[in-house]
């Protein structure tokens, strides 16, 4: 189980307000995906969830529980981010494992869910490689597989395909959204990609300037969007 529910999040850096005020509800095991420009808060959002960024008002629920302030090690989230930023020393299998090992799990049970992760990704016979003997999409892949090995209830992710080529972009995109059912976990996705955007969500949350202009199963937002803004967003005939 892991609905999650925002309500009236607000932030701000300084004295600029940068989230204004956001409402929503992702229930347990949906795929929801933020779409928005540049610098509309994506991010900054996704880092508040994750409990990487201060919430400066309004409430933060995770299965009912208000996590505002609670260390994001215990909300059960995991976090993919665009720039993968693995561990350039350590082996694939030390990438992996490092989240276990910090949180003391014993040397026997690390392999085990390291191997099991390595399976889901296929990533098993480059488990002794470092980071400079892969390809970027082994690398996304190995980025993916440290998030999945702590098992969490729900992921985020931050655009994470965008520093790929086009062709192995749809080939994560497949991936991931095969991930998505097999693990039967809730995920959060930020793209600027309306495409990705289009066939990866359940239900698309547009943004706009620290606001959401319109949420909906990506058929009625292509169908029957609000405005302009989201007309134009998500790739309507003009
Ligand atoms: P997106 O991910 O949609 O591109 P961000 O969440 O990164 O947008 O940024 C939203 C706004 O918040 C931008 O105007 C950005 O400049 C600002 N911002 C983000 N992080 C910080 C920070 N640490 N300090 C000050 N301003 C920030
Ligand atoms: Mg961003």
């Amino acid at each position: 189980m892991a609905d999650l529910e925002l309500k009236g999040l607000r932030k701000s850096f300084g004295g600029l307000e940068v989230i204004k005020g956001v409402d929503l509800t992702v229930r347990d095991r949906e795929f929801v995906v933020f779409v928005g420009p540049s610098g509309c808060g994506k991010s900054t959002l996704l880092r508040m969830i994750a409990g990487l960024e201060p919430i400066s008002s309004g409430n933060l629920l995770i299965d009912g529980q208000r996590e505002n302030d609670s260390e994001p090690m215990d909300r059960g989230l995991a976090m993919v981010f665009q720039s993968y930023a693995l561990y350039p020393h350590m082996t694939v299998e030390e990438n992996m494992g490092f989240a276990l090992r910090v949180a003391k799990l014993p040397k026997e049970d690390r392999a085990r869910m390291v191997r099991e992760a390595a399976e889901v990704l296929e990533l098993g016979h480059l488990l002794s490689r470092r980071p400079r003997e892969l390809s970027g999409g082994q690398r996304q892949r190995v980025a993916i597989g440290r998030a999945i090995v702590r098992n969490p209830k729900i992921f985020l992710f931050d655009e994470p395909l965008s520093n790929l080529d086009a062709a192995l972009r749809v080939n994560m995109r497949l991936e991931l959204m095969r991930l998505h059912q097999r693990l039967q976990a809730t995920m959060i996705y930020v793209t600027h990609d309306q495409t990705e955007a289009m066939t990866m969500a359940d239900k698309i949350v547009v943004l706009r300037d620290g606001r959401i202009e319109q949420v909906g199963a990506p058929m009625d937002l292509y169908n029957r969007p609000a405005n302009m803004f989201v007309a134009g967003f998500i790739g309507a005939p003009k």
